[in-house]
């Protein structure tokens, strides 16, 4: 047995790396199992930034098509390399994921390369090597993709979003089966490109939780950029063609089945936890039905053993697993941390781009909270109109009685970014009064947010 660590974590994505550099600034003695070549997880390797990556490249070739010549930029002959355009994704992961290993390096995390196995109580082996001894153990083991009954993945045909995110050629038509952020963020890149893209939903609105009328125009705007829904569907099975796949669709409530041709498939109806091989049984350990690790409210699971990220239940998201790797971390060390989840946004990487932040009208109305909605939509947005950045809108919802803001929904340029502002102010307990009593920089998209926030109180300016 080697030395005593005060912490080892299990899993090298963003809610392991960040917990281990949190841990090594607080003076703990930390180690790092990671089972992928480089650390990032899901999130750097297959995960947020390729996507993004692709999601701007791909923008930038269809605004290249489609509206540069509105703004009297004149180009001909605009080509695809696509696979300039995969290389150059990987060359930015590359740079990112070997950031973190500079990250590990300067905060004196080590950094154990290999498959994590928990032995026992305060015991993790490295790829069944010697168990290293420790007082802490944090899984963050993070989650894979998922797939429906009957149907499996080859990344062939039939893809997962990794597979989605490494194609060499662009799919003539592409059936996207899941219209959740993954679904719609790769349905666009490749819409982009130039496939068409179809894509089959069970529920009969698209964006999972989302806000119900933030969703409708959601759909409205990514109908028009030319991808197809099929809302209350269900995908029944996939049969191998000789050019591609045939997809069988039956209506969701059931009835009388109809089949769609393509040449690829993406399943993109969620991820699963991912717990295999780690281990559980030996400190006892069972996951719940849904095959996450239960966790306490300090995300402790037993004594000396903790869980975040994607394999414990909320958000799948990789600001949730960071913030949850920082609590751990600071809660090791006996600080009180509180994470607010109803403060962690949620954004879609489309263009226009999708963010929300706290409750959707559909959770207030269900939980009864008295509540004023303030709307203003970007084609009254100077900045909005000056680009022809014209569609969606920045709405908020503030309590009607104390006019503290309880959620924001926007769909628009930037919004991504503008979010934050309302990501604050719920932090801090503000009104849309203290929002709409702010000033805010002209001309930008953010005045829409002043805008929304007066609008609660029925005093828009610019509508
Ligand atoms: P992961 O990132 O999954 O990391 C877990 C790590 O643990 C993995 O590297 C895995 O190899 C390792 N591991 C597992 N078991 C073991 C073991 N036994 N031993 C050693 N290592 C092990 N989230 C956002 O917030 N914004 C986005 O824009 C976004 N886009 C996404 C796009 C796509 C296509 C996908 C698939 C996901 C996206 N996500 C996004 C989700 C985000 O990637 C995850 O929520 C986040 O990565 C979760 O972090 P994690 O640390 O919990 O787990």
């Amino acid at each position: 047995m080697s030395d005593v660590y005060d912490l080892i974590v299990i899993g090298g994505g963003p809610g392991g790396y960040v917990a281990a550099i949190r841990a090594s600034q607080l003076g703990l003695k930390v180690a790092c199992v990671e089972k992928r070549e480089a650390l990032g997880g899901t999130c750097l390797n297959v995960g947020c930034i390729p996507s993004k990556a692709l999601l701007h490249a791909s923008h930038l070739f269809h605004q290249a098509n489609s509206s540069f010549a509105d703004q009297g930029i004149e180009v001909s002959n605009v080509s695809l390399n696509l696979a300039k355009m995969m290389n150059n994704k990987d060359k930015n992961v590359a740079t990112l994921t070997s950031g973190i290993k500079g990250l590990f390096k300067k905060n004196k995390v080590d950094h154990l390369k290999g498959f994590g196995k928990i032995e026992g109580h305060g015991l993790v082996s490295v790829d069944g090597g010697a168990p290293l001894r420790t007082k802490n153990i944090l899984i963050a083991t993070g989650s894979d993709v998922a797939t429906l009954p009957g149907i499996e993945i080859d990344e062939n045909r039939i893809l997962s979003s990794t597979g989605a995110l490494e194609l060499s050629e662009v799919p003539k038509h592409l059936i996207v089966v899941g219209g959740g952020v993954i679904g719609l963020e790769l349905g666009s890149v490749w819409a982009r490109l130039g496939s068409k893209v179809t894509i089959i939903e069970f529920m009969d609105h698209i964006g999972g939780t989302m806000d119900s009328e933030t969703s409708k125009q959601f759909q409205r705007i990514l109908k028009r950029q030319g991808i197809d829904f099929k809302l209350s569907s269900k995908v029944t099975g996939i049969d191998k063609t000789k050019n591609g796949i045939s997809v069988r669709i039956e209506p969701a409530a059931g009835g009388e089945g109809t089949t769609f041709d393509a040449d690829y498939c993406l399943i993109a109806i969620g991820r699963r936890a991912f717990t295999d091989g780690l281990g559980l049984q030996n400190i006892g350990v069972e996951t719940d039905p849904s095959g996450r690790i239960p966790v306490d409210e300090n995300l402790q699971v037993a004594e000396g053993i903790w869980a975040i990220g994607d394999v414990v239940a909320g958000a799948m998201l990789a600001h949730k697993a960071e913030e949850e790797g920082v609590a751990v971390a600071e809660r090791i060390v006996g600080q009180k941390p509180h994470i607010n989840y109803n403060a962690i946004p949620g954004v879609i990487y489309t263009h226009p781009e999708v963010a929300d932040v706290g409750s959707t009208e559909e959770q207030l109305k269900e939980a009864g909270v008295p509540y004023k909605k303030g709307s203003f939509p970007f084609k009254a947005n100077s900045r909005a109109r000056a680009i022809g950045e014209n569609d969606g809108f920045v709405k908020i919802l503030a309590h009607a009685e104390t006019d503290a803001v309880l959620g924001a929904h926007i769909i628009g340029p930037s919004a991504g970014d503008m979010i934050h502002e309302l990501v604050t102010i719920i932090e801090f307990g503000g009104s849309a009064e203290d929002i709409a009593r702010s000033s805010h920089a002209h001309p930008t998209f953010s005045e829409a947010i002043k805008e929304a926030a007066l609008a609660v109180d029925a005093r828009p300016i610019h509508i």
